[in-house]
């Protein structure tokens, strides 16, 4: 069964498409029983952002997103942080000293520098020259004698290497062309991202390598490096990059490819889960089927790799409201799901209003989620401006006939249902026995229960706040 691997470097927030690669991954992994790894990227120290790995781990958790091996979970491949995995890479790359397929380099920065200049100036590709391959061995005991720093670097052969890309189909590319020979190993005994990321798919036993497309360009040198082991490759396959809506591109400063700025802002793990795989393919594609919201049990049953389009992938800000809007629905639908929905709007409404002496019962709270569940996308939405009149006391603004509501309160009184069928009928006949007219009836009444202009129907929001309140905000205003 096929072992697959997410392996970000922490070099700060998980973004969308890091959250796109892991998910793909894990639903590669779960439709086929496989094992999802998560190993981090850490060769790169400087880099390096403190507190990150717990971030990414926090992040995959909220997204649903189990490892099955990975830093702190068991598994035998470990360790999979590869900052701690040097003496591994130094014993494999003596392997490749020791097989020709790789050379020490002493080349100062000084030099690289001046060869870079130079290409610039005369408009080639800048690239290392490859001198240090043709140092002797006398040479180089003598450099080493003197302590001269080196790295190692690979050295490339100039055939053209293939592969089968499981989402692009064949690629073929001569690295040579448009590279020197590459480092593996830096002067101050880290491995380079190439060479660490080789030998670690290789010794955990990766059978499919799922990235972004970003790193296709890097594949076939990284094919030349199993072929100097004598490895069998993993298989190869590159996500296409997530584009705006517009197709230009997303920036990465951009805040709204922030995993943790969707989970702070109201969006719930399955919309955003369902919604990248509704930009990112990989599924059959129902036209005209409109959303439908997708468990992860769901998503991986459904997942074929193959259906995952080699095109950029667009963004559709709309079918994450929507996809949100159908999580809440569903979310509702689950007695638990339903309780921690409700006091998390306790609590959004308790802060919104802090001076006020609020009464949320569980009952009204739910009743109005209830309601809204059509008509927002965020729980956050209930504490706008627009909803205030669900929670407290608005101010009257409108001019009110005391004596016609006191009336009307009169007759509400004797109301034995309190829906909004009920109310209607109630308030026509009302306004048709006192002689006042329906819509100006309605309209006093709209501003003394809600303080607003326009909104839902009166009756609708005299029904979602229950008789009492109701009564209550109307004699507010006789009194
Ligand atoms: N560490 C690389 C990254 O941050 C991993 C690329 C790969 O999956 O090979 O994206």
């Amino acid at each position: 069964s096929p072992r697959v691997r997410f392996a970000p470097s922490p070099t700060g927030y998980l973004h969308l498409g890091g959250l796109r690669t892991a998910l793909y991954n894990y639903l590669f992994a779960k439709s086929r029983s496989g094992t999802f790894v998560l190993r981090i990227e850490d060769t790169d120290q400087t880099r390096k952002v403190e507190g990150s790995v717990e971030a990414l781990v926090n992040d995959l958790q909220w997204a649903g997103i189990e490892c099955n091996e990975g830093p702190g979970i068991n598994g035998q491949y470990g360790p999979y942080v590869q900052s701690e995995r040097l003496n591994i890479y130094q014993d494999h790359i003596q392997k490749l000293l020791d097989n020709g397929s790789a050379y020490k380099c002493f080349c100062t920065e000084r030099r690289l520098n001046i060869l870079r200049r130079d290409a610039v100036k005369s408009q080639r590709i800048p690239k290392y020259d490859n001198r240090c391959r043709r140092l002797s061995p006398e040479e180089i005991k003598q450099k080493m004698d003197a302590g001269v720093p080196y790295c190692i670097r690979f050295k490339l052969t100039s055939d053209c290497q293939y592969f089968e890309d499981l989402i692009f189909g064949s690629i073929a590319y001569d690295v040579s062309l448009n590279e020197g020979d590459p480092v593996l190993m830096k002067s101050d005994g880290f491995p380079t991202y190439h060479f660490a990321n080789v030998v670690d798919d290789h010794l955990m036993a990766i059978t499919h390598v799922l990235r972004g497309v970003e790193w296709q360009i890097s594949t076939t040198k990284h094919l030349l490096i199993y072929r100097a082991f004598g490895w069998k490759p993993p298989q190869f396959g590159h996500m296409p990059l997530i584009v705006n809506a517009d197709g230009t591109k997303l920036s990465k400063r951009q805040s709204d490819v922030k995993v943790e700025d969707y989970r702070t802002n109201g969006i719930f793990p399955l919309a955003l889960v369902n919604y990248i795989t509704l930009s990112g393919g990989g599924f059959e594609h129902v036209p005209g089927a409109g959303v439908r919201l997708k468990t992860m049990d769901e998503l991986a049953g459904e997942f074929q790799i193959e259906k995952i389009s080699s095109h950029p992938s667009r963004l559709n800000p709309d079918l994450l409201e929507e996809c949100n809007r159908l999580e809440i629905k569903r979310r509702l639908k689950d007695e638990d799901q339903a309780k921690s929905l409700v006091s998390k709007l306790q609590a959004l409404i308790t802060k919104t209003y802090p001076e006020h002496n609020l009464n949320l019962t569980e009952e009204h709270v739910k009743t109005v989620l209830k309601w809204s569940a059509s008509r927002i996308s965020k729980i956050e939405e209930l504490t706008s401006k627009k909803y205030g009149f669900l929670w407290i006391l608005p101010k009257n603004t409108a001019k009110v006939d005391q004596e016609l509501l006191r009336k009307l309160v009169e007759n509400l009184e004797r109301l034995e249902k309190f829906d909004q069928g009920t109310l209607k009928e109630s308030l026509r006949s009302f306004s048709a026995k006192n002689d006042v007219k329906f819509p100006a009836l309605m309209k006093m009444l709209r501003s003394v229960i809600s303080g607003l202009d326009e909104g839902p129907g009166v009756a609708e929001m005299m029904d979602l706040l229950g008789k009492s309140q109701s009564l209550e905000r109307i004699k507010a205003v006789v009194r």
